[in-house]
């Protein structure tokens, strides 16, 4: 299993952004301050995992 490159998106103070699912392309919001992983609300992929008090994902942002 290859493990995903996870990145750190930019975000504006509003602490929620936009990440788009890679595995179905589901979007949802996620608010960067997550103290868990943040998992696909369609399929249960990690979008998103918390790392010193904000997120990386490894889905495609949306907005920021
Ligand atoms: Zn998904």
């Amino acid at each position: 299993m290859v493990e995903s490159k996870f990145v750190k998106p930019k975000f504006k103070k509003r602490g929620f952004v936009k990440i788009k699912c890679k595995d179905c392309s589901n979007e949802q919001y996620v608010f960067y301050r997550v103290s868990s992983n943040v998992t696909c609300n369609v399929c249960g992929s990690t979008l998103a995992k918390p790392t010193g008090g904000s997120l990386e994902t490894n889905g495609e942002v949306i907005e920021e």
